[in-house]
């Protein structure tokens, strides 16, 4: 399962943040007991508002969303790339996740104590970054050191060599290596380094609940930034969010309502970051239940069949798939096949985000 790792400095609100992403799992999904596979990585539900209408439409007994990983990466302090503060280990561990959660501290709160001295987030996600260079750094610095050796006689080196040496250069200004356009050849080849700024970002700005509807001064900041870099930001108060999981149904909404916002931002942020990795979701839906699965963008019907089970892929058939919204206008399933939208498609057929689909196959 693909995963993303949620960085930023001490005390910007990464633990605050990951319980609630945690607890909200606990809460939506009573059958998966098991939300946090490690005391630092949960599964976490994907919030996803067209299967509720697609369990109304087929009068299903249950509800399944998909899910994902995410995985809180403490420890992170300036110097980490040097050693400081086990700073190797986590750097390690971001080496693993697929994606980038940077959480940044934009609310203000003297009880809190800030390891610099005071809220600054650009400087603070300056501070990350630059760790996360300097890892990248001298990991390629090694990494070239051996092909030397090689570059003479083998074209493979000399074409890796020079794609990390422009990779450097950028490194060496304060860049990162995901703004470096590379080919997907060269793409595959560095692949293996796993470097850290090559992987996929998204920030997070941790607001008070005070400055959740309408953001602050240092959001926008922090927007700025990401959006130099190409990069999405979303809001969030992990705060509201820690205090969500506290309250009841009817309390929640007036809660919420009483701060100007339909949520807290957890959704919002699953939502993007499940898209920061390029996953799509596909549904089953019958009256025992409605299903969301997740799918990589680009992968054909008997590849997506392969994520429910491997046989559906080999003894793949067809499918029969209609697309969410089509199905949702028919009404029903007997209503879509009397207007002939019902489509049977074959091996080749390059599965699109919210399709319906049943699957047919041999065992
Ligand atoms: P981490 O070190 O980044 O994991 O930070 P924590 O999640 O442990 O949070 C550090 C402290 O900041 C805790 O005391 C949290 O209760 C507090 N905190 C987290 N988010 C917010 C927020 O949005 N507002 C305020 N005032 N405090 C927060």
């Amino acid at each position: 399962m693909l995963k993303a790792g949620i960085v930023g400095l001490p005390n910007v609100g990464k633990s605050t943040l990951f319980n609630a992403l945690v607890a909200n799992a606990q809460a939506q999904a009573a059958n998966f007991p098991f939300c946090t596979i490690e005391p630092n990585v949960g599964s976490v539900a994907v919030p996803d508002e067209r299967l509720q209408l697609l369990c109304d439409l087929s009068k299903s007994k249950e509800m399944i969303p998909t899910r994902m990983e995410f995985v809180d990466i403490a420890g992170l302090v300036k110097g980490a790339s040097e050693g400081e503060g086990l700073g190797n280990k986590f750097l390690a561990n971001i080496r693993e996740v697929d994606a980038i959660v940077h959480v940044v501290r934009c609310f203000e709160d003297e009880d809190v104590i800030h390891v610099s001295g005071s809220v600054d987030p650009s400087r603070d996600a300056e501070v990350i970054n630059l760790e996360l260079g300097f890892a990248d750094l001298s990991q390629i610095e090694k990494r070239r050191l051996r092909l030397k050796k090689q570059t003479r006689t083998s074209n493979d080196a000399q074409f890796e060599d020079a794609a990390l040496e422009r990779i450097q250069s950028v490194l060496e200004q304060g860049g990162a290596a995901r703004a470096v356009e590379l080919s997907d050849e060269e793409a595959k080849i560095i692949k293996p380094l796993g470097l850290l700024t090559a992987k996929p970002i998204i920030y997070a700005t941790n607001v008070s609940e005070d400055d959740l509807a309408g953001g602050n001064a240092y959001c926008e900041e922090v927007t700025t930034l990401a959006t130099r870099e190409g990069a999405e930001c979303v809001r969030i108060s992990a705060q509201v969010e820690a205090e969500l999981i506290e309250l009841g149904e009817a309390e929640r909404i007036d809660y919420l309502e009483g701060l100007g916002v339909s949520e807290g931002g957890l959704k919002s942020l699953i939502k993007a970051t499940y898209r920061l990795l390029g996953l799509r979701t596909y549904f089953t839906t019958g009256e025992k239940e409605t299903r969301a699965w997740t799918f990589k963008a680009g992968m054909t019907a008997p590849q997506t069949a392969g994520v429910i089970h491997t046989d559906f892929e080999r003894g793949f058939i067809r499918a029969q798939t209609i697309a969410y919204q089509k199905l949702l206008e028919a009404g029903s399933f007997a209503e879509a096949r009397n207007k002939g939208w019902l489509r049977s498609e074959g091996k080749d057929y390059v599965v699109e985000e919210g399709d319906v689909m049943e699957f047919l196959f041999n065992v």
